[in-house]
């Protein structure tokens, strides 16, 4: 299904479009309000695009770096070169101690390898502890945004759910009510889970260990209560020192909700004594991404979703449009290097206001990429033939004035006698929801002539 189809259905339903825009848009004036108590707000952006475009220029030192240093901690450093080889790892560890229950908090990479699919036919029972996750995993469904993965959900629809999977009251949707129903629910899953899986926000080469940020301390208690902690995170995830630590905690939360700091940074640099600690890095496409030079600075993202949540794109077409784990702007430009041609329309599913790049705190250039991903996709004639035909046309037109203008009057005298219903026909999208005006008597150009 292409972005524009799914974003009709999205559309469809009046309400829920209102509402999820309105929820989105009051995050990004959050984010406005904290941004805006930061008086070094900005040069904190300009030093976190610094800090990331080192990373990546150099991300082969800091990532053997990194490694060394977690080893000598005392973590096993896997390596995964794509989503296969990560979920066998996963699975290869849990396999290892005859485990079957995993806990797992918050990690849009397992959601970009599929990991609980293949680790439930194999037989693991995997939790999702981030209460947005577990709704999602209630409902089979997957997140729609990347950091509120539920906000597809109005509370009645979470109230019904929990009703029918986990036993709250019927139509109770109290969100405090519902918050310490799921509480005590994955209470239980916590103290029998064998094994805790985290994502990753920060991996901080100079020390080899990662950093976790959560809302709810999920993520902690998890790992604490385990035996064995995994760590999944894209290649992409490094920081050089923990002393630029703090310009990203800053900028991310922030970013992310307008709150100053998450609720909880947990740190994570060496197993607990008798436990086992695995970080499994991940390429996954990323070595590909940073070799397109025109794309690279698109693995700077810290993931805060500012984009998503500004983007009058995604407020009115929902994540899951997008088809893709990572929605958006930021995923519009991940997606297309992973499979363009199955990709190619979401580059499209842009208005190129800019209103992303303004709100990403590592200053990414997204609408400058995306409209080159459109030039890209141009290039490869991946776009569908019908509009491949008309920008041909269209090419060749403008190429020819006295055609142009040839084809104005006639197409102004068209559209005078031309019957309503052969224009605005459920063939002509762009006529579904607007109006031409009425054809002038005369193009500018002859206006102009006889006026200048
Ligand atoms: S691209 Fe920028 S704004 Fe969007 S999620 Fe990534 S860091 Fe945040």
């Amino acid at each position: 299904m292409t972005h524009a189809s799914a974003a009709a259905q999205f559309i469809s339903n009046e309400p829920r479009t209102d509402w999820h825009d309105s929820s989105l848009w009051w995050v990004r004036q959050k984010r406005d309000m904290a941004a805006h108590q930061i008086p070094e707000w900005e040069q904190l952006r300009e030093l976190a695009s610094r800090i990331k475009l080192n990373v990546l220029s150099e991300l082969d030192e800091y990532l053997v770096q990194f490694e060394d240093n977690a080893q000598r901690n005392g973590v096993t450093v896997h390596w995964a070169a794509d989503a296969k080889e990560h979920n066998e790892i996963v699975l290869s560890i849990l396999r290892r101690h005859e485990y079957t229950k995993m806990v797992k908090s918050k990690s849009m990479l397992t959601e970009e390898c599929h990991l609980n699919p293949f680790l439930e036919a194999n037989g693991i029972e995997v939790i999702d502890t981030d209460l947005g996750e577990r709704i999602v995993q209630l409902e089979e469904n997957v997140p729609s945004h990347i950091v509120m993965p539920a906000i597809h959900m109005k509370k009645e629809e979470i109230g019904e759910l929990f009703h029918e999977k986990i036993g709250t009251e019927a139509g109770n949707a109290d969100p405090q009510y519902l918050t310490e129903a799921a509480r005590g629910h994955l209470r239980e899953y916590f103290l029998k889970a064998e094994a805790a899986l985290t994502g990753v926000n920060f991996a901080i080469a100079n020390t080899g260990g990662v950093v976790v940020c959560t809302n709810e301390g999920n993520a902690d208690m998890g790992v604490h209560l385990a035996k064995v902690q995994i760590h999944s995170m894209g290649m992409e995830k490094i920081i050089p020192r923990a002393e630029d630590l703090g310009v990203f905690t800053r900028l991310l939360a922030r970013s992310a909700t307008g709150q100053p700091i998450t609720v909880y940074t947990a740190h994570h640099h060496r197993p607990k004594p008798g436990g086992e600690m695995h970080i499994i890095i991940v390429d996954n496409g990323r070595s590909r991404q940073l070799g397109r030079k025109d794309f690279r600075k698109s693995l700077a993202c810290i993931r805060c979703g500012a984009c998503m949540n500004t983007c009058p794109i995604y407020r009115r077409s929902g994540g899951h449009s997008y088809g893709y784990t990572v929605p958006g702007p930021i995923g519009s430009i991940l997606t297309p290097g992973i499979d363009l041609k199955k990709h190619k329309d979401l580059p499209f599913a842009s208005t190129l206001c800019g209103s992303c790049a303004d709100v990403c705190p590592v200053k990414i250039d997204i609408h400058h990429q995306l409209y080159k991903w459109r030039q890209v996709i141009t290039e490869e004639k991946a776009q569908s033939a019908g509009k491949g035909f008309a920008m041909n046309m269209a090419a060749w037109l403008f190429r020819h004035p006295w055609l142009y203008r040839m084809a104005g009057k006639m197409g102004r005298l068209a559209l005078k006698i031309t019957p309503r219903a052969l224009v605005y026909n459920r063939w002509n999208d762009w006529g579904k929801d607007r109006e031409l005006p009425t054809p002038p008597k005369q193009s500018f150009g002859e206006w102009y002539r006889k006026n200048r």
